[in-house]
């Protein structure tokens, strides 16, 4: 295990297990339709690349960066589009794939800004949720794993850039960001 990881809370077998099931049944529920999977960069990169292949139905993905911690571990509450969709979703099935909803307020914009673009449909895949930190009220249609109130990193989610590359979801010794405020 990495040595700034305090606790590993998410094994790789778990979340590979998690996202076969995820993948099922979305694979179940789109079946007669060709969605577009959005997969919201960076800390969603390898939940997408493992969800898709764990989905086998047609479908398109598309890609949408959005920043709103900077070097916090806080939502600052403000979203910045960073990188936006390659496609026009109007009259698309669209699937957003998210790594973790916290205050829910990223998720939030996301879903006023792509609704604006009138799409078929709009349903949201989050791989972890930290219900306690609501601060919006925000759907979730398939979960992966409901976490307690700590900064976590590893499979895709980050701080400050690091551990993305961890195959585990595991928790962040707090001295290694004690003092950063949002
Ligand atoms: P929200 O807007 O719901 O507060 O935060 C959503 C985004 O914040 C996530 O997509 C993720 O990038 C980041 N985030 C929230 N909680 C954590 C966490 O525990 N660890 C990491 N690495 N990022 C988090």
């Amino acid at each position: 295990m990495n040595s700034d990881i305090e606790q590993i809370l998410i094994t790789e077998s778990e979340l590979q297990a998690k996202i076969k099931e995820l993948g099922s049944r979305i694979a179940e529920d789109y079946k007669d339709k060709i969605p577009v999977l959005i997969g919201v960069l960076n800390g969603a990169v390898m939940f997408v690349s493992d969800l898709i292949r764990a989905c086998p139905i047609q479908l398109n993905i598309d890609f949408m960066a959005v920043s709103s911690y900077q070097d916090s571990t806080e939502s600052s509450g403000v979203v910045k589009i960073i990188k936006d969709l390659d496609r026009n979703i109007s009259g698309r099935h669209i699937l957003i794939v998210e790594d973790i909803i916290d205050t829910g307020l990223t998720l939030s914009y996301l879903l006023e800004t792509l609704q604006a673009r009138h799409p078929a449909s709009i349903k949201v895949c989050a791989l972890l949720d930290k219900a306690s930190r609501r601060r919006v009220n925000v759907p979730i249609d398939y979960l992966g794993f409901q976490i307690p109130d700590k900064f976590v990193v590893g499979y895709g989610l980050d701080f400050r850039d690091l551990y993305r590359n961890l195959p585990y979801i595991g928790v962040l010794k707090p001295y290694l960001y004690e003092g950063i405020t949002g």
